[in-house]
């Protein structure tokens, strides 16, 4: 018989486990202290737990995070760290520090299944969903690494739901994660600090509002359907129309709550006045916040960014119409570790990149 991982169960599922091994539910609360915050593994450590209830958790359960294959740390200090997984994947976790704040990106998926034509995790294919035991791990494994700051606080103090995945592909165990992430048992972090970024599953981000109140992002990256289904094949089953209104569900639920709107820049691609004209259309009325993001190589691409006058007078143009927008700074681009370069190591399913290397030499013969 397997053991049951800890690490991933959040706290009515630990209590649950309780329940099925016959103990208590509150040791469910001594656990995720001793497992999230002082990272202990090794049940014989947990000193507060009787000699006998330890050794019937060394029977049927385990700690077991995942395994730092490799940390690269960039030149403004963004960390990357390459995650290995037991089934021979890994995936990437990256840490970017800023000043009053540390935000760990974390991976949902082991590649991607939704082939956006501008990211490099889609280029790889898609694995399989990360469990809940790795996607809380890569905090785990960040807090394990960065420790805490001289007056003792953690240094991670927000999370975004964008590496490597679609979150909301993988909903049952990225909830569960996140649900950890917020306990003040586990890291404490508010939901307004956790912030999942998507392609635009309707469905689930309807589901998300019942669930969790984290702060949502969606990558809107195109303001007409024609160009938004090229660039991102899910709008093909959820339209723009469609994907605004259950953002503006969304936000009712709380009225202080506003949405992200990630928006990538493509040279000639999304950045034209006109582009402009309909983002503005299309986001009024809701709360938004706009995040510009400079488009980021990767090999094999045929994009390009936006020159930086072009972003710079996009932004404009959306601030000139009432709406707030901010430029994404790049982080951590010497270690491959900017939004949409995280690759990691993914045996494909889908067998995409073969089909895309077919492709292409048929468009060149
Ligand atoms: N699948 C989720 C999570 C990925 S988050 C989502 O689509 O939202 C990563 C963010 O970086 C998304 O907004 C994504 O669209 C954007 N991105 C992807 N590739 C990029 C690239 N090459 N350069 C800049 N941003 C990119």
């Amino acid at each position: 018989m397997s053991r049951t991982n800890l690490l991933g169960l959040d706290l009515n599922s630990l209590e649950e486990f309780f329940a099925e091994i016959g103990e208590k539910p509150f040791r469910a609360r001594q656990l995720l202290q001793w497992i999230h915050q002082y990272r202990v593994v090794d049940f014989a450590e947990m000193t507060n737990l009787s000699k006998a209830l330890r050794q019937k958790l060394e029977e049927t359960a385990e700690v077991k995070p995942p395994e730092v294959l490799h940390e690269y740390i960039s030149k403004d200090d963004t960390r990357k760290w390459i995650i290995k997984l037991s089934c021979g994947n890994s995936i990437e976790t990256v840490y970017i520090p800023e000043k009053g704040r540390g935000t760990l990106c974390v991976s949902s998926q082991v590649g991607c299944a939704l082939a956006c034509t501008f990211c490099s995790t889609a280029q790889q294919g898609f694995s399989r969903n990360l469990t809940a035991s790795e996607i809380i791990g890569q905090v785990w494994l960040a807090n394990e690494y960065l420790g805490k700051d001289p007056k003792g606080n953690r240094v991670v103090t927000n999370v975004v739901m964008m590496g490597m995945g679609e979150p909301l592909a993988n909903y049952k165990n990225v909830v569960m994660a996140m649900k950890l992430m917020r306990d003040d048992l586990g890291y404490g972090i508010s939901w307004r600090r956790v912030t999942l970024s998507t392609s635009g599953m309707v469905p689930m981000i309807d589901k998300l509002r019942e669930d969790c109140h984290v702060s949502l992002a969606i990558s809107l990256h195109a303001a007409n359907d024609k160009l938004r289904s090229e660039i991102i094949p899910l709008n093909d089953k959820y339209p723009i129309k469609e994907l605004l209104a259950a953002c503006k569900r969304y936000v009712d639920v709380e009225q202080r709550r506003h949405i992200t709107i990630e928006y990538v820049m493509l040279d000639g691609i999304n950045d034209s006045i006109q582009d402009g004209k309909d983002l503005i259309r299309i986001l009024k009325g809701l709360p938004t916040k706009i995040n510009l993001i400079p488009f980021n190589p990767f090999p094999g691409t045929d994009y390009i960014c936006s020159p930086k006058p072009v972003i710079k007078r996009f932004q404009q143009q959306l601030t000139d119409a009432g709406l707030v927008a901010t430029i994404r700074k790049t982080r951590g681009d010497d270690i491959v570790a900017a939004c949409g370069q995280l690759a990691g190591e993914v045996q494909d399913k889908t067998r995409r990149t073969q089909r895309l290397a077919e492709a292409k030499q048929v468009t060149f013969q």
